[in-house]
């Protein structure tokens, strides 16, 4: 059941061109997926939404747009190079390999084999990072990483974003960006990827343990508070607080928020409070001086950091499953009209009169600047709304003989399948409703 949910929600991210495995055409490549036309357009929704609320909403958070490519002894200070690492294992049948911390994967596996007895090696430490070369001798060129996580960019920028604003402590630094791990097991569709997108706040606050307990909860509240607002099922959501031995030694706290997925309940983003840890890192590494200065008290301090990392890719994944519904005789994504790709399709009654198609297009091009519509004038108005359901487009317009009479258009909303005649300046004010609760 929890597989075929799975299978059902990845073909149609296919047919309607959300998610194509990456590199299609050579083969693919493990742990890579490119967003098409509908999915490049939920994304850039996800992350905008999320943007407007961190970044345009708040005085006290700015945003930045960090390099992937980061001076190596970043990934030194960080800890990344000495212990961003999976305990690795090897099927001695047929040699393929597995992180141990995954016992799902290698219960599969094992199964695979029917019958056989299967044994594994010894788990060894395999680096996650991902390493490229720069420089233009060849053998000369020097080792850089693609950044395991977009947090160091941050950190690092933390005296520049200090000298070049006005923002004062307790502020946070927002960033959205691509990161990339070699993970040893990729899977789940998007879930587990080797290239992936983040959105993270470092939030900055005074050295003292009740600020950290106080902004902990709050973050944590404030992030599930936004998933139900972008129409997540409160159902399908839990926090997890890490158990003490799992913590990285530095983490004062750290919380999940999981999703409920087919396969078990499962991390799409995390909130830990890091203390000091970081800039007091970057300071020993690079020599500078990390410190803030309190105007107000004259006091300095390396600051705590308390952090929000959301996976872009996990939420839209987790998006996608909260939001698949099947009815009888179609099925549709529920997705909040905030997020779906199209906010209305337009549609000529039929597609091979003229004079219905003329003002279709008129209205048409009257709705693009402001949201995004969809045209389609192929096929039956049933397929037409069968094919927008699937896409979640919450409001489907046609035009008929009467419009051409008296400026009225059929609006049929989504989820109730209801639909009405309205005019067009009202469609235009309904639609206006929607954007506005943006
Ligand atoms: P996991 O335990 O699942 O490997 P993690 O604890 O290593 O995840 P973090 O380092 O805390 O993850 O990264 C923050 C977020 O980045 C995660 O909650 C997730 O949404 C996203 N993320 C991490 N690794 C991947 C990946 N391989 N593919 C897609 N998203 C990822």
């Amino acid at each position: 059941m929890a597989d075929d949910l799975m299978q059902k929600v990845i073909s149609l991210c296919k047919r309607r061109g959300f998610v194509f495995p990456g590199s299609e055409i050579y083969g693919g490549l493990g742990g890579t997926w490119d967003y098409g036309p509908t999915g490049a357009l939920l994304k850039k929704n996800l992350k905008d939404l999320w943007w407007k609320e961190m970044v345009q909403l708040r005085d006290d958070i700015v945003g930045v747009d960090a390099a992937i490519l980061m001076n190596p002894t970043t990934w030194e200070a960080s800890g990344h190079v000495k212990s961003f690492a999976e305990p690795l294992v090897e099927c001695k049948i047929c040699h393929e390999r597995f992180s141990a911390d995954k016992p799902d994967s290698i219960k599969e596996h094992e199964e695979s084999h029917k019958g056989k007895k299967v044994e594994w090696t010894q788990p060894k430490q395999f680096n996650i990072l991902v390493k490229t070369y720069l420089g233009v001798i060849e053998d000369q060129k020097k080792p850089v990483y693609l950044r395991g996580e977009i947090t160091a960019g941050v950190h690092v920028n933390f005296k520049n974003v200090v000298d070049s604003t006005r923002i004062k402590i307790p502020f946070g630094i927002a960033q959205i960006g691509k990161a990339f791990r070699n993970e040893i097991t990729p899977g789940n569709f998007t879930f587990r990827s080797r290239e992936f997108e983040q959105m993270e706040v470092q939030f900055y606050i005074k050295p003292e343990e009740s600020e950290g307990k106080k902004w902990f909860t709050y973050w944590k509240k404030n992030r599930m508070d936004w998933y139900l607002s972008i129409g997540m099922k409160k159902e399908n959501l839990r926090f997890r607080d890490h158990e003490d031995n799992e913590r990285a030694h530095y983490a004062k706290m750290a919380t999940d928020i999981e999703y409920k997925a087919p396969w078990g309940w499962s991390e799409f983003m995390g909130i830990h409070h890091r203390g000091d840890w970081d800039l007091k890192r970057h300071s020993e590494y690079s020599g500078e001086d990390m410190s803030y200065k309190d105007q107000a008290t004259n006091e300095s301090f390396i600051p705590w950091d308390i952090e929000t990392s959301a996976g872009v890719d996990r939420s839209l994944l987790f998006l996608l499953i909260d939001s698949y519904t099947e009815e009888k005789e179609r099925i549709y994504l529920k997705l909040d009209p905030k997020i779906a790709p199209y906010k209305v399709a337009v549609f000529p009654l039929l597609g091979n009169k003229p004079e219905l198609t003329k003002k279709a297009r008129g209205i048409y091009e009257k709705l693009k600047p402001n949201f995004m519509t969809a045209w389609d004038d192929r096929g039956n108005i049933g397929k037409r709304y069968f094919a927008q359901d699937e896409i979640g487009t919450p409001y489907c317009v046609t035009i008929d003989y009467q419009s051409l009479e008296d400026e009225t258009v059929t609006i049929r909303e989504r989820d109730s399948k209801k639909q009405e005649r309205i005019t067009v300046a009202d469609l235009i004010k309904k639609l206006k409703k929607l954007n506005d609760q943006n």
